[in-house]
This record gives C-alpha cells, sequence and structure tokens, in this order.
C-alpha cells in the first residue's frame, strides 16, 4: 500500500451513533464516536465542525450512510423516524464545497460490506450477502467479490421487504416490513420490563426474562425467514451479520438456531470487523477510487 502521510477520514452515519475514523498509511489511528442527531443534515454540519476542529490534514472523505445514497451523492431517509424528513439532500456536494477534497459516500450496508471482504470474514469468499440489524435492518449484496451494484445504495434492503402481509406499519410508510418487527427499535417498542431502557440491555440483562425470549425468537425467526427467502432468490449460501443487535450474542445465536434445519444448508457468521465494518469498507472504497483508479468498485 502507498504511503500517504495525510489521513482519510471515514464517517459511519448510523441511526443512533456516528463514528468518525481517521486512517494513516493504511491504518486506522483515531476513533471519534457520538451520537446522531435526529435531523441527518444536521449531523453534516456537527462532523464538519470536528474536522476541522482536528486541524488534521485531510485528503479525502467516504461517508457510509443509513437511507438511500444516490450515484450524484444525494441523501434521502427511508425511515423519515430515523433519520427526519428531507429529500435529496446534496451530502456529497456540501462537504466538497467545504473541504475542497474528493468527497464520496456509500450505503451503510454496502460499506460494511466491502469492509468484510476485504479486511473481515468475506475475504475468502466470491459472494456473500451482508445483513445488519441495529435501529434499523439493512443488507447488501457482494458478488463475484465486488458490489452487486455501487449505483444504488438500496439494493438488498431486506429491512423493507415486506415479511407479514398487511403487518405492523414501519418507518418507511409500508405495511409489515421486517424492519417493523426484528430491529432494535421494534424489539424495545414491544418489551414492558420496567426497568429496562434499550436493546442493549434486554438483550443481556433481561434475556432470561420469558418475554425477552418470545420477543426474540420471534425477531429471529423472521430474520431468518428473511434469509431463507434471500437465498432462494440468489442461492448465495453465506451470509454475514453485522449491527449491534445482530451481533449480540443471545441474539445472532437465536438466528443460528432458526436456521440449523435449512435446506440447502445456509452458512451464517458474524462480521468480524464488528462495528468497524463500515469504516474499513469506507477506506478501500477510497484507496480503490484514487489510487488503484477503479471506476467500478
Ligand atoms: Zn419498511
Amino acid at each position: 500500500m502507498k504511503i500517504i502521510k495525510k489521513y482519510i477520514v471515514t464517517i459511519d452515519l448510523g441511526g443512533t451513533k456516528t463514528n468518525i475514523g481517521f486512517f494513516r498509511n493504511g491504518k486506522l489511528v483515531q476513533n471519534t464516536k457520538l451520537l446522531t442527531q435526529k435531523y441527518g443534515p444536521d449531523n453534516i454540519d456537527i462532523i464538519s465542525e470536528i474536522l476541522i476542529n482536528s486541524k488534521k490534514n485531510i485528503s479525502s472523505i467516504c461517508l457510509s450512510l443509513t437511507g438511500l445514497v444516490t450515484s450524484k451523492g444525494l441523501w434521502n431517509p427511508i425511515n423519515k423516524k430515523v433519520l427526519g424528513n428531507f429529500k435529496n439532500y446534496p451530502v456529497v456536494k456540501v462537504l466538497k464545497k467545504r473541504f475542497s477534497i474528493p468527497v464520496y459516500a456509500l450505503g451503510d450496508t454496502q460499506a460494511a460490506a466491502l469492509g468484510e471482504m476485504h479486511y473481515g470474514n468475506g475475504k475468502n469468499l466470491q459472494n456473500f450477502f451482508y445483513l445488519t440489524v441495529s435501529t434499523g435492518i439493512g443488507g447488501s449484496i457482494i458478488y463475484n467479490q465486488n458490489l452487486f451494484d455501487n449505483k444504488i445504495s438500496d439494493i438488498g434492503s431486506i429491512g423493507h421487504n415486506v415479511i407479514k402481509y398487511n403487518g405492523k406499519l414501519c418507518g418507511c410508510g409500508k405495511k409489515g416490513c421486517l424492519e417493523a418487527y426484528s430491529s432494535g427499535t421494534a424489539l424495545i417498542k414491544q418489551n414492558k420490563i420496567k426497568k429496562c431502557y434499550n436493546t442493549r440491555d434486554l438483550l443481556t440483562k433481561y434475556k432470561n426474562n420469558l418475554q425477552t425470549k418470545r420477543i426474540v425468537n420471534e425477531a429471529t425467526s423472521m430474520i431468518a425467514q428473511s434469509i431463507l427467502n434471500i437465498n432462494l432468490l440468489l442461492r448465495i449460501n453465506f451470509f454475514i451479520i453485522g449491527g449491534s443487535v445482530g451481533l449480540n450474542p443471545f441474539f445472532y445465536n437465536s438466528i443460528k438456531n432458526n436456521l440449523t434445519k435449512s435446506i440447502p444448508p445456509v452458512k451464517i457468521q458474524k462480521a468480524k470487523l464488528k462495528s468497524k465494518a463500515e469504516l474499513y469498507g469506507c477506506f478501500i472504497y477510497i484507496h480503490k477510487k484514487l489510487f488503484l483508479k477503479k471506476s467500478n468498485i
């Protein structure tokens, strides 16, 4: 890898948390974490300020964004309850203007899938599906060791596939989406334990509670069913599970248990890079774009 003195900045803007990664000489040397603001574009102003205050010499920026990103760098929320209501926010243009350096934007699952393909558990695989369960649910397809399509960021967005006809209302406006049943937001909505305020506590402190077991079993059965549906269409056979909820051992094992009898067998594995998959994916995207001059990633 070419020696670079400047910093490459990668930003993982999730539904709840934002993670800013500073890469130097191919290594992640600094990590700044903050809470995501309720209104999407506000985050871009806060991040800009952090980057300016860091006084670092930055060569390029790549964002991993929850929601939908077009090939022209326009950002839209899918679930307006998570990111607020805005349309076609020109995130790439705004940052390019502020910093006068190359700026790229990817969907969050696209970035995570790329990260796992280059540095994680997808390294030796030709094809796999990356599925993330966090505040929301998302997915991306790696086909022939490349993103299936890097122009449309919501290809593979399994969270908004309808799993129950006329079911619960989802934040995207449709009824019966997987996200309305199996996301972190959906789990905590169903919780009735008074002292339990967040998904992390629900899946750790209160995992042996009968209510938790019922909620998790229903949520993971639906995820398992969705995995089988994807496999029926793509015969991709390999799934990498990420996201703060997906990586929780209790939740992950429950998905796995719900898949044991599947035919043909489906293999699942946790994301090796855990919550940093998106940062590494953004890094490799910039590296390929700027230094290997690859137009299609
Ligand atoms: Zn939906």
